[in-house]
């Protein structure tokens, strides 16, 4: 495993992770949040080495204990990934087991949970005990690539680390060379799959005015004055002029939505709309997680549905409403 690779390919979390080291300030658990391919496990590993490394220059990638990182082979590491698609409460009871073991070594220690998503309820609810109790010198690692699906519990303990789409941060990056704001480059970056898809949303107005629109509703949040379907109506029929042109609106209002839990989490970096952030703290001092992460689910529950005959009017105007209420 190439490491300079993780470090050019996650750069922010990997500066993070060292800045953390460095001012004795790492957290207990980790949640690292990023699609399939974001080498989420890979950097968990290089985290256990840079904990476990005996040289000055951490990780050093060739000492004893980071060789037996690589391996696997560490008695202070841990891995639990899903047994049959998901993770049960047996594993959580032999990772902690595990680590009350004398056999385990001096120094750090480390577990990591893959798919996290797929934990079960009791397993989910022992994982919080054992996050809960704090324990001297040991860390949690935590990857999915389904945030939305991962308990607000175990959320609210653990700090969230976003591993960047590796392509798109790059067409993000190329965009930004071309010229492009960072808002409408990071915008197209993340809801196209190519740079020429996210070229070519640039240079349609539908892109930028929907993204305005998406902006003005989040706005118009904050305030008790006009409806949002009421301004839906009146200036955003445009959305529904098919049915690609409403999933675009939906992905749009799936990222300002998400930027409401990076505010919540205090985890600012990874803000899409940097100049609504205001109006982001705005709602999240009104709305709890919970709300947030229900609203998110059924935005991206929706954008599923679109497929089917649904009544698309009537399923945003009920968005909406249900964002809007008090
Ligand atoms: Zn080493």
């Amino acid at each position: 495993m190439a490491f300079e690779k993780i470090k050019s390919s996650q750069p922010s979390v990997v500066k993070l992770l060292i800045n953390s080291m460095k001012k004795e300030r790492l957290s207990h658990a980790y949640l690292f949040e990023g699609e399939e391919g974001t080498k989420k496990f890979e950097t968990a590993l290089y985290f256990a080495q840079m904990l476990l490394c005996t040289e000055e220059e951490k990780p050093c990638g060739e000492c004893h204990n980071c060789r037996r990182v690589r391996h696997l082979t560490h008695p202070n590491l841990y891995v639990v990934e899903p047994f049959k698609n998901s993770i049960r409460k047996q594993q959580i009871i032999d990772l902690q087991n595990e680590f009350s073991k004398t056999s385990v070594e001096e120094g750090p220690k480390i577990y990591i949970i893959k798919e996290l998503d797929t934990i079960n309820i009791s397993a989910a609810n022992s994982l919080l005990k054992f996050l809960e109790e704090p324990h001297p010198n040991t860390y949690a690692i935590l990857t999915t690539a389904n945030i939305h699906r991962v308990l607000p519990t175990i959320i609210s303990r653990s700090q969230v680390v976003q591993f960047s789409s590796l392509d798109k941060s790059l067409i993000e990056r190329d965009l930004i060379d071309e010229g492009y704001p960072d808002e409408q480059a990071k915008i197209a970056s993340l809801v196209s799959n190519r740079l020429s898809d996210a070229l070519s949303l640039l240079s349609d107005d539908f892109f930028l005015e929907t993204i305005e629109l998406v902006k003005e509703l989040y706005r118009m949040l904050t305030e008790v004055k006009d409806s949002l379907v009421t301004h839906l109506h009146e200036h955003g029929e445009f959305i529904f002029q098919s049915n690609e042109s409403l999933k675009l609106f939906l992905s749009i209002m799936v990222l300002h939505q998400k930027d409401l839990l990076h505010v919540r989490m205090k985890y600012t970096q990874a803000v899409v709309f940097g100049d609504a952030l205001e109006v982001s703290k705005e709602i999240v001092s009104r709305k709890s997680k919970e709300r947030i992460t229900s609203e998110l689910e059924e935005m991206l529950s929706l954008t599923s549905r679109l497929n089917h005959y649904i009544n698309q009017r009537l399923a945003i105007d009920n968005l909406l409403i249900a964002l809007e209420r008090r």
